[in-house]
């Protein structure tokens, strides 16, 4: 990761997205629109499609939620704590309407333990 003229270059790596999240920890928080875009990269990273791809494994390509196989699915956040670097356990595979299901109120959950 680097910084240059206010702007971060963050190489596409796990480790790369670590040192990013260390770096925000330490910062006040970025204007939405701009945290937006950084989240939508995020998540069209290869990064974070190796990383959901191995939960979906882990979870043998099965929705955690009602058991739906073959179906479209999806890596959600249990937690929030570890953003860019999430350990596996922070994840849980869903499919799409399980997933619609823990976001439809419009809240995320965060789980603090
Ligand atoms: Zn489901
Ligand atoms: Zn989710």
């Amino acid at each position: 990761m680097d910084i240059k003229n206010g702007i971060v270059a963050i190489e596409d790596t796990p480790e790369s997205w670590r040192k990013f999240a260390d770096y925000l920890s330490g910062k006040p928080k970025l204007p939405s629109a701009v945290w937006k875009k950084v989240w939508k990269l995020y998540m069209d990273s290869k990064t974070w499609e190796a990383k959901a791809n191995r939960v979906k494994e882990r979870d043998n390509f099965q929705c955690q939620g009602c058991g739906t196989i073959s179906v479209q699915l999806n890596a959600h956040h249990e937690t929030y704590v570890r953003r860019f670097c999430e350990k596996l356990e922070d994840l849980l595979t869903l499919c799409d309407d399980c997933h619609r299901g823990t976001h439809k109120d419009g809240l995320i959950y965060i789980k603090l333990t």
